[in-house]
């Protein structure tokens, strides 16, 4: 098994190939909406209409627009030198309705491409600040605080009509979210750079309430919006509180939430005070897109969570986790790239290093892009390939980004000056290094005559330059080097992947690159052009929606309440049935549980019953038990007809047979070895725990330990088997009580049910009962096939049937207290309910 990634959504989806249908809309959440917004005090008087009616647009005009604001995440960098320059020309959207102005924002372009791609087929809400309102004329901030109702209600009227937006007004809590908490303490968590500010944790206090606050203003703000049928798409650690603070307003409701930024291994992400907090804040959602394998491992160690690696167990609730990198908006890159005005530049750079092989790298400066090191790591080369001396140069442009980063800045004008001056001459400078924004003609014709694109980041979520350098590549194909530390990484095997740290490793990887024969240079180039185009923003926000809806309908098949059994209609439909399928689970369902194990003894009275209901040709019943073969052969070898399968789904004998079967049989168990090495070193360290061998599983027990420690430890060791064995081999983890059990993923009781249930097809009557987590895996099959059935039937066009006719032949029952969480359809106290339904069922044999 490997992580969920886009391939895999495709396939996982019963849906692929088309896109689900959505009887509501698609509120798509951000934390600032995609226009800037400015009040001219002299108000021009071209107005929208007040009629509601009339849908025609407010004035509308497209203009090339200057640009003034950038708020660093822009996709392509635009000029600052311009004070001489003429800059690059936007097209962008200008609205203007009274004293407003709205013009389209062009920070987090793929996000925003993505989200409104949306537009196509489904009706969209667009929530989200509205950013910094500015005054036209002095370009001051306007406070929130200072807006009218009238101005708000105006400015919301013309949002609406302009883009159904719906913007939210924050007050002066708006800096400690965005400036204070997302900048100053998740911003550089995420990208592992921790504690860089000394502070006595007043302001995070503070930062923390500003952005507790700015979270449930957007929760209050969607639940007033959402109507049943809406799904809603949360973007970014902006909002990582809202799913939880949602799921309390509006529990139904789909909520989905994408992190674009990397999530850090729990090693960092626990070092944060609100870990927890932030953590359920997350699992609100019904689906979390980020770094799976690290969002997953943060919820088995803070939350001590049970996960698989596509999901996390939230009390009964698995929430699925997937991976997938959002594109780019790849028309638009190769619109621009045609722009007449970059043909001449492409030329200039050109006869500017004819002859030269140009490697072009582009980065913003801060520490995780990871300049220096591509600097250090182009000295390496020149140093070990001393052939491509004065035949090669790196063009190195580097944006400045907010913040002081003098120090960094510094260092990377040393290393530049170092190698000139060592590897240089008069007539010849290796490093051309440009430490400014470029216009967007100057960047698009960089990446267009590049023969190498170099990109070292040491921890990058979505890298849009290699992105855009392989759309630039299509006439020269030239390769792509890049950090195994880049999110896209992941997607894009077919550029040269190195280690930025490794000097010697990337210089090597630009050698080979620089030699690599045209034939292999388009295969490669193929195979990313290809992702590249497929994976674009569009089909980025197109998949998640998808993936949502489907997270959604197995949300919805674990069912919130068990009602208790109605055993008139249960029997009713036992009467009228003419195929019966039956599972009982053993301790804990067919006798009490008790203290002495080997003290369950089926009593001769239950013996009785279900021999009669094996007499039945109608019926097939099965024993699926945790015990082994033994003590069940012992118990109940005795009935005739009697299915058993015992070590939760490991062996089973079929009823009238006499021989067991071992589905192990085939399977590797060869991670064994592996799971026992690491239950032995925590039991070493944990006075009081034990390791359990069975054939089909290993569990660790610490009953007898410290509980707290024990505990403790039991995350820890969790956390290290999911890195080390779940990671590569098909085996999962059951976090029971006061133990951590590793089996194979296809044994469960799930599995063999399935594997029964294929077998009796035209079985009309499903009794399935159980009490503890292992039965819940026969529940959820049940469930699932049963849900299959619907959907196949809805699917060839029977509008009529509904779920609840559907799984009215379904009895899953769960034993245990009232309010019990569990995926089953019904509910029973004891096991002597159990057995009194049996009992019925043999009587009702025998009346018929
Ligand atoms: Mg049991």
């Amino acid at each position: 098994m490997s992580p969920l990634t886009a391939e895999k959504v495709a396939d996982y989806l019963p849906l692929a190939g088309r896109m689900p249908h959505i009887s509501g809309r698609i509120i798509n959440v951000t934390h600032q909406i995609p226009y800037n917004i400015s009040r001219s005090s002299n108000s021009v008087s071209t107005v929208v209409s007040d009629d509601p009616a009339k849908s025609t647009p407010p004035v509308q005009k497209i203009e090339k627009e200057e640009d003034e604001e950038d708020d660093g995440v822009t996709a392509a960098p635009v000029s600052k030198v311009t004070r001489h320059h003429r800059r690059g020309r936007t097209l962008r959207a200008k609205f203007r309705a009274a004293e407003w102005m709205i013009v389209q924002n062009r920070g987090h372009g793929a996000l925003n491409a993505g989200l409104q791609s949306l537009n196509d087929e489904y009706q969209t809400l667009h929530i989200g600040w509205t950013g910094p309102i500015k005054d036209e004329s002095n370009k001051v901030v306007l406070p929130a605080e200072d807006l009218s109702e009238e101005d708000k209600t105006k400015l919301s009227g013309l949002l609406m009509e302009t883009g159904h937006i719906i913007p939210i007004f924050l007050d002066s809590k708006s800096r400690g979210h965005y400036e204070g908490y997302c900048k100053e303490v998740l911003w550089p968590l995420f990208h592992y750079l921790v504690w860089t500010n000394d502070s006595n944790g007043t302001a995070e206090k503070q930062y923390w309430e500003d952005y507790v606050a700015v979270n449930h203003q957007f929760a209050q703000v969607i639940a007033a919006q959402y109507r049943p049928g809406d799904i809603i798409f949360i973007n970014d650690y902006h909002l990582l509180l809202v799913p939880e603070m949602l799921r309390e307003m509006i529990p139904d409701a789909p909520i989905g939430l994408f992190l674009h930024a990397t999530f850090p291994s729990s090693e960092i992400f626990r070092c944060l005070s609100t870990r927890k907090e932030l953590l359920s804040g997350l699992l609100g959602a019904n689906l979390t897109y980020s770094y799976a394998r690290h969002f997953i491992g943060a919820c088995t160690r803070v939350l001590g969570c049970e996960s698989t690696q596509t999901g996390v167990n939230v009390n009964g609730h698995i929430v699925s986790v997937g991976t997938f990198p959002i594109g780019i908006d790849a028309n638009r890159v190769d619109q621009f790239r045609h722009e007449p005005t970059v043909a001449p530049k492409m030329k200039a750079i050109r006869a500017m290093y004819a002859d030269k092989k140009i490697i072009i790298g582009r980065d913003k400066l801060d520490s995780t892009k990871g300049v220096l090191q591509k600097l250090h790591a182009f000295e390496k080369f020149l140093h070990d390939y001393p052939e491509w001396r004065k035949q090669v140069v790196l063009v190195q442009v580097t944006t400045p980004t907010y913040g002081d980063n003098s120090k960094l800045e510094n260092k990377v004008s040393e290393a530049v000056s170092h190698i000139n001056s060592l590897y240089g001459s008069l007539e010849f400078t290796p490093v051309h290094h440009y430490y400014q924004d470029i216009d967007r003609d100057e960047y698009y014709a960089l990446l267009s005559v590049a023969d190498v694109g170099l990109i070292t980041s040491l921890r990058d979520g979505m890298n849009t330059t290699s992105l855009e350098y392989i759309i630039c590549q299509q006439e020269s194909h030239g390769p792509l080097i890049l950090s195994e530390f880049t999110g896209t990484a992941g997607s894009l095997s077919a550029a040269m992947i190195v280690n930025p740290f490794d000097y010697a490793g990337v210089a090597k990887a630009l050698n080979e690159a620089l030699l690599m024969n045209p034939e292999d240079k388009l295969t490669r180039h193929n195979q990313l052009f290809q992702y590249v185009k497929e994976h674009s923003a569009a089909y980025w926000a197109k998949s998640f929606v998808k993936q949502l809806v489907e997270s959604t309908q197995n949300f919805s098949l674990q069912s919130q309440s068990t009602p208790p059994l109605d055993s008139q209609r249960f029997i009713d439909s036992y009467k009228k049935s003419k195929k019966r399928l039956m599972f009982f689970d053993y301790d804990g369902t067919l006798a009490p549980i008790v203290s002495v194990p080997t003290d369950a003894k089926p009593t001769a009275e239950m013996l009785q019953y279900l021999q009669d209901l094996c007499n039945d040709p109608h019926n097939e019943v099965w024993v699926v038990s945790g015990r082994d073969q033994a003590c069940l052969e012992e118990w109940l070898g005795s009935i005739k007809n009697l299915g058993l399968s015992a070590e939760h789904g490991c062996f089973v004998k079929a009823s009238g047979s006499s021989q067991w079967t071992n589905i192990l049989e085939n399977v590797d168990m060869s991670w064994k070895k592996d799971v026992v090495e690491i239950f032995d070193y925590y039991t070493e360290r944990t006075e009081g725990s034990f390791v359990e061998h069975k054939k089909s599983s290993i569990t660790w027990h610490y009953r007898m330990a410290d509980e707290e420690y024990g505990l403790f430890q039991a995350k820890e060791c969790q956390n290290h088997l999911e890195n080390s064995v779940v990671a590569k081999m098909p085996v999962e983890i059951l976090v029971g009580k006061k133990n951590l059990e590793v089996r194979p993923m296809m044994v469960n009781k799930g599995e063999i049910v399935k594997r029964i249930l294929s077998q009796t097809p035209d079985a009309d009557f499903i009794v399935c009962a159980g009490d503890d987590k292992t039965d819940e895996d026969m529940f959820r099959t049940l469930s699932a096939t049963y849900f299959a059935r619907y959907q196949d039937k809805l699917n060839s066009g029977n509008t009529e049937t509904t779920w609840n006719d559907t799984k009215s032949s379904l009895y899953t029952i769960t034993v245990g207290p009232a309010k019990k969480k569990s995926m089953a359809n019904w509910q029973v106290e004891t096991p002597a309910n159990v057995v009194g339904l049996i009992a019925k069922m043999a009587e009702a044999d025998k009346q018929a």
